[in-house]
Formats: C-alpha cells, structure tokens, sequence
C-alpha cells in the first residue's frame, strides 16, 4: 500500500531550494512556532481555512451556502466558526475567486511521485530534483522515506529542508535517501531558542553534529532576523558552533523579509502572534558574512 501523507503544496521550478531547478513538496505540520515562519500555512498539522481578503469578490456565495450559517461578514471580514463547522468544503468549492479555501491535503506517495516525474526533463537538464520542505517534512518520517526512496529509485536528486527538531533514528533512517540536508539553525543559544521557537535547540544541535560526523553533505541555513539573532553575540555562538562542524562546508544566511504577513492574517483560525520586523540592512549583512567567513565556510547571503 502506499504511504500517505499530509501536504499544503507542491511547487514547481522552484530555483531557491537547493540546486538546479526542483520540485518542492511542502510537508503540513511543523514542531517549532517560529513568530516570523515563512510558511506560516505549513505550521499546523491539521487542515484549516485561509481567506485571501484581497482575492474576494465580497459576493457571499460562501456564506449562503453554508447551511450551519457558520460563516459571517462581521465589518466586512470573514469570519468561519470553528464550533459550527462539519468540514463539508462546500464553502470553498463554491467560492468563484478561491478566495476561501483550505490548505493541506492527504495524499500518497503515487500521487506525489505522478507529479514529481513530469518534470524530469528539467532536473536532468539543470542539475536539479526533487526538495522536501514545509513545515518539517521529519514529522512524517513513513511518508517522507517512502517518497524520499520513490525519488531515489527513479534517480532523482534528493534535499531535505529541515529544522533538525526530530528523533535521531529518523533522521539517520533517512540519510540514505538524501543527497542534501538544508538545515535551519534559528540560534545557538538555548535560552533564546526556546523563548522564540517554543522548545529548546539541543536535540537540534546535536542532529547536526552527528549529521556533519556521518559525513552527510548538509549546508547550515541561518535566518537572520533583526533584533532577534543578528547581534554580535548571536552571530559569534554560531561561529563558534559552526566552527567545530568540520563536515559542514557552506553557511547560507537567509534575510527576514515580510511576505509572511498577508499569508498569516488569512490563516481563520490560527493563534495571532504579534510580530513584526524590518528586513535586515546591507551593511548589517556583510558585516555579518565577514564574520561568518572566519570560519573558513563558504558563506552565501540567499534572497
Ligand atoms: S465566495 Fe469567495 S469571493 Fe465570494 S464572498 Fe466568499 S470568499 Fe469572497
Ligand atoms: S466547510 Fe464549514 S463553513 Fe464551509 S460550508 Fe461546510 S460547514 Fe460551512
């Protein structure tokens, strides 16, 4: 039987998520509750409704076809009662500009892989494949091998973006489907971690340790978020840290940038978080790559 699993999208030509052009599977579900997450979508495990208020045609076609009224137009907003709501979907069928919909779906790894291989021409051509991302793609470790060992079967170049939050045996079972591992280091400092994650960051220095040990070709991301790790003394722990990973041979620092924000106000029923930021200056990124750069590591400043 094939392995299921939840997913909330599959992006195609994707060019930022590893090398070549790839195909990126979004995994629904991820352990840490980054304020600033990218993929706020891919946080919950379980399906839920976003509005696209910028999308709707105000026509309430939605809202008449609920018939547990569970939907409203309170100052011209949507809102969805969650107490009321059967799921039916028939909301966001109906909706003409899909303005309303959901996000995640069950899937399998046959329907996975059926979208995975119409583009194999162009990871051929480009050096590229296949990058399992989210969410954290280790908190379905079944589905992720099964698909993982698809790819692999039909030659596919495999990357896991991941945050290392996840049982060793996991992601050691996986290591031998992945080509390369993106791991996500938030910050060195364990206080901090937990503060803005929600738990704490040993499991995942230590995964990383053994991943650089086992000689895996992993390459340290770090998202730099002003005021939250950007400091002197922020940027030194990491140093220091990646210092003594002598298989990790890149650094990619990630610049925070707002394109989060609409996303989030449109997830109905997720937990408002205030958080808001700037991204990060030119001069604050170079003097931060030079610093990166003692550490003998390639260091790249992505988007
Ligand atoms: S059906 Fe769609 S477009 Fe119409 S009001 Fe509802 S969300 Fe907006
Ligand atoms: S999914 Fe919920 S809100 Fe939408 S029509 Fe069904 S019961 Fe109503």
């Amino acid at each position: 039987m094939s392995q299921s699993g939840f997913i909330f999208d599959v992006k195609r030509f994707a060019i930022h998520d590893g090398p070549g052009i790839r195909t990126t599977v979004f995994f629904k579900g991820c352990p840490l509750d980054c304020p600033w997450c990218h993929n706020p979508e891919g946080k919950a495990r379980q399906l839920e409704f976003m509005w696209a208020e910028a999308d709707c045609l105000g026509c309430r076609d939605c809202k008449d076809a609920c018939n547990r009224n569970a939907i409203s137009f309170p100052k011209g907003s949507l809102l969805l009662e969650k107490e009321k709501c059967n799921f039916c979907q028939v909301c966001t069928q109906i909706c003409p500009a899909r303005a309303l919909r959901i996000v995640g779906s069950e899937t399998t790894v046959m329907e996975v892989m059926k979208e995975l291989e119409k583009d194999v021409p162009f990871y051929d051509q480009s050096d590229g494949g296949v990058t399992f991302s989210g969410g954290e793609p280790l908190m379905q470790p079944l589905f992720l091998n099964d698909l993982a060992e698809a790819c692999k079967d039909t030659g596919m170049h495999t990357t896991l973006d991941t945050c290392g939050y996840a049982e060793p045996e996991s992601l050691q079972g996986i290591s031998r489907h992945i080509d390369l591992f993106l791991y996500d280091l938030k910050m060195v400092d364990d206080e901090k971690h937990v503060r803005f994650t929600g738990v704490s960051n040993s499991l995942i220095l230590e995964n990383l340790r053994t991943l650089s040990r086992s000689g895996e070709n992993v390459i340290v991301r770090y998202p730099l978020i002003p005021t939250v790790n950007d400091n002197d003394e922020d940027i030194s722990k990491l140093a220091d840290f990646v210092s003594t990973l002598k298989g990790v041979k890149e650094v990619h620092v990630l610049p925070y940038h707002r394109s989060w924000v609409t996303k989030s106000k449109g997830l109905i029923w997720a937990e408002e978080k205030p958080f808001d930021n700037h991204p990060p200056s030119p001069t604050s990124l170079k003097r931060i790559q030079g610093k990166l750069l003692d550490t003998g590591k390639k260091v790249l400043v992505s988007r």
